[in-house]
C-alpha cells in the first residue's frame, strides 16, 4: 500500500497506472474509519483495478467549529485497517497542501443543497464540493464511491460530476448498519455507553416509518408518530424527519405523489448529531 501525503506524488503515481490503462477508483472519506467506509473499499476493488482511499478531515464543510474540533481521527488505526483491506493507495494531504490558498468558489445546486442538510447546515455542500472537486482533479478517477449514508451528499456530488463535466463515475453504495441498526458512523466513536444504546432508536423511528406507509397511514401521521416517539425522551433532540421524493428531495404530502420516496432524518443524541435515511 502506497501513502502520499503531497498532491504531485500522488498524481505523479496515479498518472503512470492511468496510462497502463488501469480503472481507478476512488473513496473519498474523512478517516475514522469503519466498515462501512471499508465497504466502498470493497466495491472500488471489485469495480476498478487500482483502489484509492482519501483520509482528510474537510475545515470548509463544517458550520460548527466544535464539531470540526472533536471529530475523531484515528490515522494510525486507519492506515493498519486500509493495508488489511488491500487498499492500494492512501492519499492524507495535510489542509495547506490541499488548500494552499482559500478556497472561495461558490457552488449551487439549487434545491438540492437547500433542503434538509443544506438548509441546517449552511456553506456544508459548499464545503464538500470544494473538496471533492479538489480530490476529483488530483485522484482523477474513472469511478468514485460514496456511501448512502449521506443520501443527499450523494446527489450533490453526483450533480458536481454533471455542472463540471466531469467523466466520473458516481456509485451510491448501501448503508452499512451495526446489529441493532444503527447506521455505522464516525461519529458513534463519541457517544457514551448510555447515548450509543438510546441511538438505536433512530433506526427504529425509521422502521416505524416504513410500517406506517405499508398500512396506508398519511404522510402527515407518519411524520407526527416519529416526532412523537422521539419527543418522549430528552437524551433526543430532533433536527428534522422528512418524507421527500428521493430523487428531486422535494417534501411530499401524500405517498401517491412519488414513485420513489425516501425518508431523513437527523437527530441529536446528547451533544452528536446522527443522520439517517430509508428509502421505502
Ligand atoms: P465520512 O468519512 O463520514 O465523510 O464518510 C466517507 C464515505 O463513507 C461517505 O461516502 C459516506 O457516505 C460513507 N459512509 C459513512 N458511513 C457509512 C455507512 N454506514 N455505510 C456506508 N457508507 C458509509
Amino acid at each position: 500500500m502506497k501513502v502520499f501525503t503531497k498532491n504531485s506524488e500522488l498524481t505523479a503515481f496515479l498518472d503512470t497506472k492511468r496510462e497502463a490503462g488501469l480503472e481507478i477508483g476512488f473513496v473519498p472519506t474523512m478517516g475514522a474509519l469503519h466498515k462501512g467506509h471499508l465497504s466502498l473499499m470493497g466495491y472500488a476493488q471489485q469495480q476498478t483495478d487500482i483502489s484509492v482511499c482519501s483520509i482528510f478531515v474537510n475545515p470548509t464543510q463544517f458550520n460548527d467549529k466544535a464539531d470540526l474540533e472533536r471529530y475523531p481521527r484515528t490515522p494510525e488505526q486507519d492506515l493498519a485497517m486500509l493495508e488489511a483491506a488491500n487498499c492500494d493507495v492512501v492519499f492524507m494531504p495535510s489542509v495547506e497542501e490541499v488548500y494552499p490558498e482559500p478556497d472561495t468558489r461558490q457552488f449551487s445546486f439549487g434545491l438540492l443543497d437547500e433542503v434538509l442538510e443544506g438548509a441546517r447546515r449552511p456553506g456544508h455542500f459548499n464545503g464538500v464540493a470544494q473538496v471533492v472537486s479538489r480530490l476529483f482533479d488530483r485522484v482523477k478517477p474513472h469511478r468514485a464511491f460514496f456511501g448512502s449514508k449521506d443520501y443527499q451528499q450523494v446527489m450533490v456530488v453526483k450533480q458536481l460530476v454533471q455542472n463540471l463535466h466531469l467523466n466520473i463515475d458516481v456509485v451510491a453504495c448501501p448503508i452499512l448498519r451495526e446489529a441493532d441498526g444503527l447506521a455505522m458512523s464516525s461519529r458513534n466513536m463519541l457517544l457514551s455507553e448510555e447515548e450509543r444504546q438510546a441511538a438505536t432508536l433512530i433506526y427504529d423511528v425509521m422502521q416505524v416509518s416504513k410500517s406506517m406507509k405499508e398500512k396506508k397511514s398519511s404522510v402527515l401521521a407518519t411524520r407526527q408518530a416519529v416526532i412523537s416517539i422521539l419527543s418522549k425522551k430528552s437524551i433526543y433532540q430532533l433536527d428534522y424527519f422528512e418524507i421527500c421524493d428521493a430523487k428531486t428531495l422535494k417534501a411530499i404530502h401524500s405517498w401517491e405523489e412519488s414513485k420513489h420516496v425516501v425518508g431523513l432524518i437527523a437527530c441529536y443524541v446528547g451533544k452528536i448529531r446522527l443522520i439517517d435515511n430509508l428509502v421505502y
